[in-house]
């Protein structure tokens, strides 16, 4: 569909709204919000907008669908699937300045606020409430609780406490055409129609622009405790997670690194870990509110990966030890970008069961391009992050990259699992949606997104293919 430009005239309307000194022109800033954390993507937008309020949301979205301009809603441009590269252009919508929190209700056990706040930033306002808000990308030190409703967002915690949709109870959003709607409210249950809120969250700022979310938070666990286990191989790792797990054990976490991995971050630390050669780490964090609790629990564990063959079990109560245990699996995509170019960074998730035979797959199909995979991720739940990277000075075609991908996702699927698991299809993965949806699936989302936003203006591009090619690789980080 052929769009308007971002015309002088159109910018002094913009500015009319939000005043001129959230109006976004000029070259070097706007490539800021050019990329977001996905490597090999990056489009310049036409202006970038700043709203303060629900209000002004809706009169730039009205402006836009009079206009026929594309808008790419922006949280904390963190996605790992291009979903905030603004690939035609127009403007670009940010949150950044939408970050109250209006309300923390203690008894109700609910927090509302607006979709630009930093979702650390919320976790630290509950602190002191002896609350939690349970979903924690590993992000979440700049990622916002906008983006994590548009991307359904998990985290390590994922496996004991569930994702971001089990947390949000209410919404405001904004509709293509400056129409403002709120679903839901300070409702534990709620079957009053079709469940808009559930359409919404996970729609990647393709169905609409969320402004407020209510959500429900949690008692926050006094005591936690994290194990480092090292496992001579995978298939241990896996067999001991999938024990803890039927032995009806309820750690928050069982987050996995490849030796390699482990090993890699230890030359980007300069930092000499423990049991360094084991093939296999696994980190399990056990949260509760009392002590007799959680020692047994760890100790339950502890015996579990022992009889799975642990080679070691090193125990983590202080902030000190527990933040050293957890340095490496933060830091492993950091390291990878430092010996490595990367060329993709997936999310895939398969059956527990089968997480071995995937990783073994995957390291002799990237081979086969002379790339190298290396996976890390949330094992509880199946999900591995597969970073995939070339040496330093080498290069691989775009072409090679998508036959890569490709055959990655085919692996993926030929286990039971999907192609993303929470970072979403965005604008890298469009060209492989229907390797993991049958047609008439994605005919009907795309009857829904016609609905929503009969012009396409919003986040155009993203989840469904505007071709039938692969996407093309653009910009300055291009690995070609
Ligand atoms: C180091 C690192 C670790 C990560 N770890 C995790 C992890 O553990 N778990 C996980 O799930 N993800 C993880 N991610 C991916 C990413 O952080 C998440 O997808 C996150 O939810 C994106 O939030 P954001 O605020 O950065 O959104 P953005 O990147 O700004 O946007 C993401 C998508 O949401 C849309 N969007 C943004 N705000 C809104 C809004 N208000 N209304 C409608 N649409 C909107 C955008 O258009 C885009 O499509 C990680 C990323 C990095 C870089």
């Amino acid at each position: 569909m052929p769009y308007s430009k971002v015309t002088p005239a159109v910018i002094a309307h913009l500015e009319s709204i939000i005043g001129n000194e959230h109006v976004i022109k000029d070259h070097d800033a706007l490539e800021n919000y050019a990329h977001d954390e996905t490597p090999g993507y990056f489009a310049l937008p036409e202006v970038v907008v700043k709203p303060g309020s629900t209000s002004e949301v809706a009169r730039i979205l009205r402006a836009a669908h009079e206009y026929r301009i594309p808008v790419t809603p922006r949280s904390g441009g963190t996605s790992l699937s291009a979903g905030a590269v603004p690939v035609s252009g127009g403007i670009v919508l940010s949150l950044e300045r939408m970050n109250a929190i209006k309300e923390i209700d203690t008894t109700n056990l609910v927090a509302i606020v607006e979709s630009g706040i930093v979702t650390e930033d919320l976790d630290k306002a509950l602190a002191p409430h002896g609350l939690f808000f349970p979903p924690d990308p590993v992000s979440l030190d700049s990622c916002m609780i906008g983006g994590n409703v548009a991307e359904c967002a998990g985290g390590p915690r994922a496996m004991k406490y569930g994702v971001t949709k089990n947390y949000v109870l209410g919404m405001e959003a904004v509709l293509a055409d400056g129409t403002i709607q709120r679903y839901g409210g300070k409702l534990l249950k709620n079957v009053t129609g079709y469940d808009m809120i559930g359409l919404i969250i996970g729609s990647e700022g393709t169905l609409a622009i969320v402004t407020e979310v209510t959500l429900r938070v949690l008692p926050r666990p006094r005591i936690i405790v994290d194990l480092l286990i090292s496992f001579a191989c995978v298939n241990d790792a896996c067999a001991f997670a999938i024990d803890v797990l039927k032995q009806g054990l309820t750690p928050a976490c069982i987050e996995f690194m490849e030796g390699d991995v482990y090993r890699m971050v230890a030359r980007y630390l300069k930092q000499t870990l423990p049991n360094a050669e084991a093939d296999a780490q696994i980190i399990v964090e056990i949260d509760g509110s009392n002590k007799e609790y959680v020692k047994r629990q760890y100790d339950m564990i502890g015996d579990c990966a022992l009889k799975f063959g642990a080679l070691d079990v090193l125990v983590g109560e202080s902030t000190a030890d527990r933040t050293r245990i957890w340095e490496p699996r933060k830091k492993a995509s950091d390291a990878l970008k430092e010996v490595a170019t990367p060329i993709a960074r997936e999310d895939l998730v398969v059956p527990k069961s089968a997480i071995p035979e995937l990783i073994e797959k995957l390291k002799k199909c990237a081979l086969h391009y002379n790339a190298h995979m290396y996976a890390f991720g949330h094992l509880g739940d199946g999900n591995i992050h597969a970073d995939v990277g070339i040496e330093k000075g080498k290069t691989m075609t775009s072409e090679d990259i998508s036959a890569l991908r490709q055959e990655i996702y085919r692996i993926t699927v030929g286990l039971g699992g999907t192609i993303t698991a929470e970072h979403g299809i965005g604008l890298s993965k469009t060209a492989f949606l229907s390797l993991a949806l049958d047609p008439g699936q994605i005919r009907l989302m795309r009857k829904i997104k016609h609905i929503f936003d009969p012009h396409n203006i919003l986040n155009p591009g993203k989840i469904f293919a505007s071709g039938s090619s692969a996407p093309q690789y653009k910009g300055k980080d291009d690995p070609k």
